[in-house]
């Protein structure tokens, strides 16, 4: 695990969108960016989770968030782009954003993967994410110093049987960040992605029922990378892929 220690003001006077917020992963990350200061903006599908972690996060004594109820799913480039228009009048700026939210879908044989399904994994997992981030990359640029973060997977960097359009989407998602990285090198927006791997989540019970939860590292344990990733700490950090859990050992090759 990485060893770094967030000021606990790190993120004071930041503007920083979680997508998925509403519940693992996501959900830890907006509450910790709001422990170190930030305004966090959460996106996702479920408004009641997405209200929990809002009265959350006051409860903490985090500056008061704002909530985008979106189904990534359905959202086009309008949406997007309404999006960042609002962000703009409201806030004024935008620092960061953490590309969370993702779709595991159906896992099995490569022959077997559904037309379907396939579109549903890339719309979430990959085009939302391309349709979002060019609508937010002008806030982006007029705030830098600014940190786009995208979610890989052990499976994104190694391919792995039965693992269908999730692995390859997270491929895609490593493109991405690596295209947008060589782009944006002279500019102060940054942009990496982060392996979490094997967590604590309702998607990792998904992908593996008969595993014992508790013998997972929780969404909290790996705060240490998503806030370097998030805060100045790491400025001229650019074109990564991060592993939140280097040293963990995988018998069976974690997503
Ligand atoms: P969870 O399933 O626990 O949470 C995913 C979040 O994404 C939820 O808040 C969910 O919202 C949101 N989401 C899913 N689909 C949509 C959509 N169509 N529109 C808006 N929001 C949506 O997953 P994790 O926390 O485990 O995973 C977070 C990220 O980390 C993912 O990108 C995943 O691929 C990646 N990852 C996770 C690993 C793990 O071991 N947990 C390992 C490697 C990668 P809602 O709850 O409302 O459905």
């Amino acid at each position: 695990m990485l060893d770094y220690h967030a000021s606990p003001e790190l993120l004071a006077g930041k503007v920083i969108l979680v997508t998925g917020a509403g519940d693992g992963i996501g959900r830890q990350a907006a509450l910790s960016y709001g422990a170190h200061g930030a305004t966090v903006i959460l996106l996702g599908k479920t408004v009641k989770k997405l209200e929990a972690v809002y009265d959350e996060l006051l409860a903490q004594g985090s500056p008061e968030p704002a909530i985008i109820p979106l189904d990534l799913q359905g959202a086009t480039r309008q949406h997007y782009l309404d999006m960042a228009e609002t962000i703009r009048q409201q806030f004024g700026r935008l620092d960061g954003v953490l590309f969370n939210a993702g779709q595991l879908g159906v896992l099995g044989p490569f022959e077997m993967i559904g037309e379907d399904e396939w579109d549903k994994v890339m719309q979430v997992n990959v085009k939302s994410q391309f349709l979002m981030t060019q609508a937010l990359l002008p806030l982006l640029k007029d705030s830098a110093p600014a940190s786009v973060v995208y979610t890989s997977s052990g499976v994104g960097k190694q391919g792995r049987a039965y693992w269908g359009s999730y692995a390859i989407s997270k491929f895609a998602t490593e493109g991405m960040m690596q295209v947008l990285a060589d782009e944006l090198e002279n500019t102060r927006v940054r942009v990496n992605c982060i392996n979490p791997g094997a967590t604590r989540t309702g998607m990792r019970a998904r992908a593996y029922p008969g595993e014992d939860p508790a013998s997972l590292r929780t969404p909290q344990d790996i705060m240490p990378l998503y806030l370097y990733l998030m805060g100045d700490d790491s400025q001229g950090v650019t074109g990564q892929s991060l592993d939140a859990q280097p040293d963990r050992i995988r018998p069976q090759a974690g997503q």
